[in-house]
């Protein structure tokens, strides 16, 4: 009797809700799907459909590959052009342009340009010395903005032919809140999905929330780790993954729109968000805005839960961060801001 009961509970167990998880190969990056469910078959359809639409992103959103929408936009604007595009596009390139404003244009995507010429078209690092310093000041001097794009529905024309739109900065946590949305639209209620360490999710983990953790961007590990609720994003920009190195120099992929030359003072900026592509708007901004600015630009963005970890490994905290995060490693030096209010 007693063996009966015990299998019957095995057999319970195995039916009931479980880890499953998927890894897809996605814009450039591994893509970690993973989700608390009890039914393995509807997860692998809903992969396969979220793989599809990853593809289709890369594909048509894609900077200088291919002959995808984005390109073929940013041929039309070197070309002083109008071109018609998909609504989808138009959606995501208003929600660009809305942050760039907000974040006083250190989120700038219109600066493909400078991106190229650092080297960063590429999927290799580059290598060779840093681009010639009046190359770089012609680049800043075009003045590129998304200021400069106008939309008549879906058209688009931009009054400066030196825009060269780049979503790199974007798109990977849009398209992660857009993947969120597309599970739970196929029965996937909780999930993660995580794109080397940026992430959003959805549900829970059975009885408890779903925690995660976040890169030191200094040393080894997880520097710490978080709760995170229904419908947040996790976006982290950090200068320590890609970089050009030349004798001895690291110069990082994340650029100061204002002076065209890669950002020192931030090793790593970490945003908490309901809204993927916004958090990954932020995050650069801040890493721009670096120590000294991050928290007005922070206001001006809308965005409440911050982790800046500076060139010296101080860790620099909104208080609402401070107030859910807890440190997986010894922090010498955590500063909360005064400025930013807790909850608010
Ligand atoms: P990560 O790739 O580490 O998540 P980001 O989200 O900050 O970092 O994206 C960096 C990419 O965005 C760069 O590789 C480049 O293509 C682009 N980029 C660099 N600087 C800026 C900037 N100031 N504004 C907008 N896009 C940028
Ligand atoms: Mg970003």
């Amino acid at each position: 009797m007693l063996i009966f009961v015990v299998l019957i509970g095995i057999a319970g167990c195995e039916r009931g809700p479980r880890d499953h998880q998927q890894t897809l190969l996605v814009f450039g990056t591994l893509l970690d799907v993973k989700a608390y469910t009890d039914n393995p078959v509807e997860f692998d359809t809903a992969v396969k459909g979220l793989e599809r639409t990853f593809q289709d992103m890369h594909r048509e959103w894609h900077a200088w590959k291919g002959d995808g929408e984005l390109v073929r936009l940013n041929r039309a604007i070197g070309r002083g052009d109008a071109i018609t595009v998909s609504p989808e596009l138009v959606e995501l390139l208003l929600r660009a342009k809305q942050y760039a404003e907000q974040s006083g244009h250190l989120f700038n995507p219109a600066i493909g340009g400078l991106i190229a010429e650092w080297g960063f078209h590429s999927d290799e690092p580059p290598g060779g010395p840093p681009p010639d310093g009046n190359r770089i000041a012609s680049l800043i001097e075009a003045a590129p903005s998304m200021a400069q794009l106008t939309f008549e529905q879906n058209r688009i024309l931009s009054s400066n032919r030196a825009v060269a739109l780049d979503l790199g900065a974007f798109a990977k946590g849009y398209a992660l809140n857009m993947a969120i949305r597309q599970l739970k639209r196929s029965g996937i209620a909780h999930a993660i999905v995580n794109a080397g360490g940026d992430l959003c999710v959805s549900g829970r983990h059975g009885d408890r929330p779903w925690t995660i953790g976040i890169r030191h961007p200094l040393a080894e590990g997880v520097i710490a780790s978080v709760k995170v609720s229904d419908g947040e994003c996790v976006l982290t920009s950090g200068n320590y993954e890609r970089y050009r190195e030349y004798e001895g120099i690291r110069y990082a992929h994340i650029l100061d729109p204002r002076t065209g030359y890669p950002v020192e003072h931030v090793a790593s900026a970490t945003v908490i968000s309901m809204d993927g592509g916004l958090a990954d708007a932020a995050a650069t901004a801040l890493s721009v805005a670096g120590p000294g600015q991050w928290e007005n630009i922070a206001v001006q963005m809308g965005i409440n839960e911050v982790m800046l970890v500076d060139e010296n490994g101080d860790v620099h905290l909104s208080p609402s961060m401070r107030d859910r995060i807890e440190f997986q490693q010894h922090i010498d030096r955590v500063i909360v801001s005064p400025r930013l209010n807790a909850g608010s």
